[in-house]
């Protein structure tokens, strides 16, 4: 069967040389013929190493497809020495992809013209969910995608792989302009990325329609489509925008690509991108070979991060807030003696290739990073993801650490965090939107009250004395058993009586007026004893418990709520480790 697929391929695009190669093929009668057909071209791959496999398709001309039975399982092209790396590349995450099913779905939905919802976490071959059907269909794929500098990272890499490639955004200069003209022109360009903005200009949609009639449109992508949702960690204005994507582009398929999509969140990416009857796809977060632990952050965190990097196997990527604080720590990590990188989006794109490369390439790199970081990176063997400051939201969490252990082995997830992180937190995001007109500002009151919800759940999973797993999994609608790895499900903590000091707090709120979080912290510490910290960890548990209500405005305003009116009438037993 599988010959036969190839045989079919070969007649549907003359000119080119289709080969297939597979673990299950012998060397029957079909096959004999197909080779006599490609000549010099055909290879007999059965049993072979990589390796020998990469000897065998040396200076070759041919277009690889591997095929388990009926199904595809890796895709390559062979036309140089340069491109058989493109067929050892494919091959290696495709078989990854076949191993994991879900993305070889997606792939094969847009082969077949059908809408794709995809939730794959991080390291589940989801770019290649949209270059295959490219490859295959010698066609063009459009991707949209948020960031420039990820877009150029992608492009390079797949450059570097033999597959044409290009961007366009607001910054590209005019030869870049023409050469992507040129790969439109001669049909060459197999994945063009757009940045949602773009769509927004005219030019831009004139030349998507044009691409559209020319038939070559094999699908578009819309990466990391959570974007498009209010509800998400991570919404963008300018991709509520890309329903018009299915107006432009009517009947080429669309599949949707994130590493997290809550319920909520898929719900709003099929509405508004107006997927028809998309094939939904979700693979569980949960990533058996990752422990995480979530630990206050002590007054001097050097030596703690030291440790910990001494303790990883592999490499190891520190998230740390802000570019400040990544070329900080990454002086103050040199300065004790360890060869630190740093990475940001604000450095120049020379620097961030350096650095890109030193971590892809070094035996045990340490890189510290902006959450910019991460996208397009495949390195597989990172031991351990180290937060520096309590994440902004669990979607972006997962996201992170789910970089590390995508070969499989154990892998390590640290959160040093501190009760001040999310105050700090809620005043960047609050700054930030100064800097808005007074109408954009009223649009972005709702995101900030979002986001600070997210910081909120995100909190309360680091403070939180349950499992952090099952946790991180509830806060995206997936519901799991205690992943018996994480800090707490390792050392149980002993739970305490929290009960009267819980009443304490409840009758300093009681009365119907909102307090300030610091100010009640401090009346309680002078009435009661107790430190400050304390009291700020009990208020916030009891916020969590729906006794107390918090603004979200990120002014940590508390109110008390009927649930704690109840309490103080008639309480009951509150227990938790602290
Ligand atoms: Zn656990």
């Amino acid at each position: 069967m599988a010959q036969i697929q190839l045989v079919q391929h070969a007649c549907g695009a003359p000119g080119l040389r289709w080969l297939g190669l597979g673990p299950d093929l012998r060397p029957s009668r079909s096959l004999l013929k197909l080779q006599r057909l490609l000549d010099k071209h055909a290879f007999w791959a059965q049993g072979r190493s990589f390796r020998q496999l990469r000897r065998l398709l040396a200076g070759s001309e041919a277009v690889v497809t591997l095929w388990r039975g009926k199904r595809l399982v890796g895709f390559g092209r062979a036309t140089s020495d340069g491109l058989c790396r493109a067929v050892l590349w494919d091959v290696v995450v495709a078989g990854d992809l076949q191993g994991r099913g879900l993305g070889r779905r997606v792939v094969e939905a847009l082969l077949a013209g059908q809408d794709c919802l995809a939730v794959l976490p991080t390291g589940a071959g989801k770019s290649l969910c949209y270059q295959l059907p490219a490859l295959v269909r010698q066609g063009l794929v459009v991707v949209i995608s948020p960031l420039v500098a990820l877009m150029q990272d992608q492009v390079r890499q797949l450059r570097r792989h033999g597959i044409a490639a290009a961007c366009l955004h607001q910054g590209l200069d005019l030869q870049r302009r023409q050469q992507l003209q040129q790969g439109l022109n001669d049909q060459s360009l197999r994945v063009l990325y757009l940045s949602p903005e773009r769509l927004q200009v005219e030019a831009t949609r004139r030349l998507l329609e044009e691409i559209h009639s020319t038939g070559r449109l094999v699908a578009l992508a819309v990466d990391e489509a959570h974007c498009i949702s209010a509800w998400g960690h991570d919404f963008r204005p300018h991709y509520r925008r890309l329903g018009e994507l299915r107006r432009l582009c009517p009947g080429v398929p669309m599949v949707a690509l994130s590493a997290t999509a809550a319920p909520q969140v898929r719900a709003d990416i099929i509405r508004l991108l107006q997927l028809r009857r998309p094939e939904v796809l979700v693979r569980s977060a949960r990533r058996s070979n990752l422990s995480y632990t979530m630990r206050r952050r002590s007054e001097q965190p050097l030596a703690e991060v030291l440790n910990a990097v001494a303790e990883a196997r592999g490499a190891v990527l520190i998230y740390a807030r802000t570019r400040l604080a990544v070329e900080e720590w990454s002086t103050r990590l040199a300065q004790a003696g360890l060869a630190a990188i740093p990475y940001h989006a604000g450095m120049d794109p020379a620097s961030r290739q350096l650095a890109l490369e030193h971590f892809q390439n070094q035996p045990r790199p340490v890189l510290v990073a902006t959450v910019a970081f991460g996208m397009g990176v495949d390195r597989a063997d990172v031991g351990l993801v180290l937060h520096l400051t309590l994440p902004a939201s669990v979607e972006g969490y997962l996201q992170e650490s789910g970089r590390a252990g995508r070969d499989g082995q154990p892998a390590d997830c640290l959160v040093l965090f501190a009760a001040a992180d999310r105050v700090s937190l809620g005043w960047a995001m609050r700054a930030a939107s100064q800097q808005l007109s007074a109408a954009e500002r009223l649009q972005e009151r709702e995101r900030l009250e979002l986001a600070q919800r997210q910081l909120r759940r995100m909190e309360a999973v680091a403070e939180g004395p349950g499992c952090r797993e099952q946790a991180l999994l509830l806060a995206v609608g997936e519901l799991a058993p205690p992943c018996q790895r994480c800090d707490n499900c390792r050392c149980h903590p002993a739970a305490v009586d929290w009960s009267e000091p819980a009443a304490q707090v409840l009758t300093a709120l009681d009365g119907g007026r909102g307090r300030d979080l610091r100010q009640l912290v401090e009346g309680l510490a002078k009435d009661h004893g107790q430190n400050q910290e304390t009291w700020g960890w009990l208020a916030r548990r009891l916020v969590q418990e729906e006794l107390i209500r918090e603004s979200d405005d990120g002014r940590q305003q508390l109110w008390l709520c009927a649930l704690g009116e109840n309490y103080l009438r008639s309480p009951w037993p509150l227990r938790w480790s602290a």
